[in-house]
């Protein structure tokens, strides 16, 4: 999608601190990061929100399940662990319409989302 900016970034027409990429998959960290570790992953393909999902992209889903748990060795947070959160919507404080997941780690939650 042409005003996307997550699509531009898999354009590479928008530079990143990337951390990991598969065929279908790219994650890289958040410019704001709310946690000491704030991975976003995103797949390749613009789809908008998780809503947007079909039968069609279960080897998408997979992928980004991949993804994450290679992120977490990589980052060496497999042990200690880490939340995923991804945000739906104006309710859901969705920012950015191209599905992510938000990779949250190296510290402990507690109770508050994030
Ligand atoms: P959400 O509110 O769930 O849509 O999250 C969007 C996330 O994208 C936010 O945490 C932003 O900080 C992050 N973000 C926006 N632009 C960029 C960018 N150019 N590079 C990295 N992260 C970004």
């Amino acid at each position: 999608m042409e005003d996307c900016i997550f699509c531009k970034i898999i354009n590479k027409e928008i530079k990143t601190d990337l951390v990991y990429e598969n065929e279908n998959v790219i994650a890289f960290n958040d410019i704001n990061p709310k946690a000491p570790i704030h991975v976003l992953i995103i797949p390749k393909k613009h789809i908008e929100t998780v809503l947007d999902l079909n039968t069609e992209d279960k080897e998408i889903i997979a992928d980004i399940y991949k993804a994450i748990k290679e992120i977490a060795k990589k980052l060496n947070i497999d042990e200690q662990g880490f939340r995923l959160i991804t945000n739906c919507k104006e309710y859901g404080g969705q920012e950015v319409m191209h599905l992510h997941i938000h990779l949250l780690a190296g510290k402990k939650f507690g109770e508050n989302i994030i």
